[in-house]
């Protein structure tokens, strides 16, 4: 279908800076180890979130296409600052909430249509291998205990062994203070100091803490990463990726931590491409809770889109721009969208059944556009011209049953990378919403009657409750 000898895919490293060809660690493989940082499961994922965990899936589902075999790692973090917090101020246990919010993510990973990973790993389920890695790190000589009962990592000591921190962005030592230490998980570039890989149990923790060679207390959140990739992939591994907002401290701390503990044949790396997405803005602003511009994917479903026309419009911009978000580009996506099904659903007539191989255009185009740094907007870009040259053939009659067929069949080759799926309506439009919401009030205030009444217009709209213990939900019948 496409000349491999000719063409490679190339991704932005952002070790390097520069646009690399991909190719694997191991000489011959095509096995790709690919580490995507995930979702801290203290409240829902916002849709700043959701374009990078959309990008992963990107990446993940591309290198499939173009005949990888990937194993894909996210990392549940079910303890951190963040969750620590959530415990104070909630009085509820932390597997509690962490178990809450990890359901709603993996909920929004299939409502977003996107691959599940194949190892979700939760950090408090990995204390084996993550004191593991911090004992190695004391026995190297990188890493000390604090008079706090706490481990840090020496960046002194790390660099004088000719090892570089701070590879991703470019730091500036000269502010430096030999020694200073940072505790918290997230800290400013200026605070460049010795880093927690475990922090030793404090009053404000509760009853979050485990045993381990030097007392009681919890994993800093940067050493999860380490640990859990490493025990996964392997010392070395091919792509990590994450949003830009991860490259310092999380995904510094990763190497130096990763390199330290020296499990990596001579002359490997940790990870031999880093891959960052940009961040999101909405309606032009950055994404607030006080500017009213803060939505998590639950929010925007409730304003009746669906998940397919969310995840176009977040797939539709070049990872590495930032994206603005606005309602109306979901309007557009929607549109969008709508012209793709009417030309896939004239196909399908004149196709009447008949199966072939895809067309090579279009998968040629798309393809030159993704193994160019995933350049996603050109490969829609493509798409859509395709779209629209079908479109004045299929109105000239001029298109055959055995094209329609071939049309078909590249879309669905496309369409493994796209993951736009069939057109099936599954979210619930406002009204039927509304009708639901009034049903179970109706419940609550022991109005049978009504409730019931109510049911058989959702059944008579064509939808079915389904009472589930996370409370009621509705199906297509
Ligand atoms: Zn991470």
């Amino acid at each position: 279908m496409f000349c491999d000898s000719c063409m490679g895919l190339k991704l932005f490293n952002t070790l390097s800076r520069t646009v690399q060809e991909f190719v694997p660690c191991g000489a011959v493989g095509r096995e790709v180890g690919l580490y995507c940082c995930g979702p801290t499961v203290y409240d829902f994922a916002h849709i700043g979130n959701w374009r990078t965990f959309l990008f992963g899936d990107l990446v993940r589902r591309y290198l499939e296409f173009r005949g990888f075999a990937v194993r894909h790692v996210m990392n549940i973090t079910d303890v951190d600052d963040k969750l620590i917090r959530r415990v104070r101020e909630t009085g509820a246990p932390l597997r509690e909430i962490t178990a809450r919010y990890e359901a709603a993510f993996f909920e929004d990973l299939k409502t977003l249509n996107c691959r599940p990973p194949h190892l979700t790993p939760r950090a408090t389920e990995h204390l084996a291998p993550i004191i593991a890695l911090i004992e190695r790190l004391m026995a190297r000589g990188f890493a000390y205990r604090a008079p706090d009962g706490s481990v840090y990592f020496s960046i002194e000591k790390y660099r004088a062994s000719g090892r570089r921190y701070g590879q991703l962005v470019n730091l500036k030592f000269d502010g430096l203070r030999v020694g200073e230490r940072v505790r918290s998980d997230e800290y400013a570039k200026e605070a460049v100091g010795d880093f927690a890989l475990w922090k030793g149990r404090v009053a404000e923790d509760g009853d979050v803490f485990w045993p381990s060679p030097w007392g009681e207390g919890r994993p800093g959140w940067h050493i999860e990463c380490s640990a859990m990739s490493m025990a996964l992939l392997g010392p070395s591994f091919e792509l990590h990726l994450g949003g830009e907002d991860l490259m310092f401290p999380h995904h510094e701390d990763e190497i130096a931590q990763s390199e330290g503990a020296g499990a990596q044949t001579p002359g490997q790396p940790f990870v031999k491409y880093w891959l960052h997405g940009a961040h999101l803005l909405v309606e032009g602003k950055k994404m607030s809770k006080s500017l009213g511009n803060f939505f998590t994917l639950r929010d925007l479903l409730a304003k009746g889109f669906t998940g397919r026309e969310i995840r176009h419009l977040l797939l539709s911009a070049h990872y590495r721009e930032t994206f603005n978000f606005t309602l109306e580009g979901l309007q557009g996506a929607r549109a969008a969208l709508r012209r793709l099904d009417q030309c896939l659903g004239k196909l399908r007539e004149l196709a009447g059944g008949l199966r072939l191989g895809p067309a090579p255009g279009p998968v040629e185009r798309f393809t030159a556009a993704l193994d160019d740094d995933l350049n996603v907007s050109g490969g829609w870009g493509a798409v859509f011209d395709w779209v629209s040259q079908l479109n004045r053939r299929i109105d000239e009659h001029a298109l055959d049953a055995s094209e329609a067929a071939m049309a078909l069949a590249a879309w669905e080759r496309l369409d493994t990378v796209l993951g736009m799926g069939t057109p099936i309506p599954s979210e619930a439009p406002l009204e039927v919403l509304a009708l639901l919401d009034a049903r179970q009030a109706a419940r609550k205030a022991r109005d049978f009657q009504r409730a019931d009444a109510l049911r058989l217009e959702l059944q008579a709209q064509g939808w079915t409750i389904e009472d589930t213990p996370r409370g009621a939900r509705l199906r297509r019948i």
